[in-house]
């Protein structure tokens, strides 16, 4: 964990987690290729699961198209399954999803998760909990497209009010609907130092 970190923080890798479905209706897919052109256009490379489904192809289709670079870390089970994208610049096969997220946090600065399904939600949760717990000091960010992650957010407010987490630690991510407001909030980004362990309740 780096304990003195320089602002704006420097990114030249961010991961992005998104779902391996494109979803319902034009939206999630046209946001998956402004999300790719806006990296690519800042010359950032993008860390990913290296497949060509879903919203997670399309946004490595952007990112390549607009002179950015594709690092994708597939599985090898997945790249059995014929999903690995033809076209990334490096892309790395691994034993397990745990290897993969594992590689994904060592290769990125910063990381994105875009609408998706439980696995973009387990890894962006996983990768948020390892900044709380300051095994990680690097920032994550919602990428809320048309309000979809409004749901988890009214839980994690939920999970304030019955006291599981500080009320500080809502600002321990950063969440936007803009995706160049987004990446420019990771860039920014200041870590949260209060404590995940309230008092006990009278
Ligand atoms: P989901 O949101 O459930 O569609 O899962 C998407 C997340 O899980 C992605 O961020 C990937 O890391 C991983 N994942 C799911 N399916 C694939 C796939 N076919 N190829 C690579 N990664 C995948």
């Amino acid at each position: 964990m780096s304990t003195s970190q320089a602002f704006p923080r420097r990114i030249e890798a961010i991961a992005v987690f998104c779902g391996s479905n494109t979803g319902l209706g034009e939206r999630y897919t046209d946001a998956a290729r402004l999300l790719g052109t806006t990296i690519g256009q800042r010359g950032m490379t993008l860390v990913y699961g290296g497949t060509n489904k879903g919203l997670m192809g399309l946004l490595a289709d952007a990112v390549i198209a607009a002179g950015g670079k594709a690092h994708g870390v597939i599985t090898q089970r997945l790249a059995d399954r014929g999903h690995r994208h033809p076209n990334l610049h490096v892309c790395e096969v691994v034993g397990h999803m745990r290897d993969r997220k594992a590689r994904m946090a060592d290769l990125a600065a910063a990381f994105i998760a875009m609408p998706g399904g439980i696995g973009t939600l387990e890894e962006f949760t996983e990768i948020w909990t390892l900044n709380q717990l300051g095994e990680l000091d690097k920032p994550a960010g919602l990428f809320d497209v048309g309000g979809y992650y409004q749901p988890f957010l009214s839980f994690i407010d939920h999970m304030i009010a019955q006291r599981f987490l500080p009320a500080e630690h809502r600002h321990g991510i950063v969440v936007q609907s803009d995706a160049t407001l987004l990446i420019e909030g990771l860039l920014g980004f200041q870590r949260v130092t209060v404590p995940k362990w309230l008092p006990v309740a009278d």
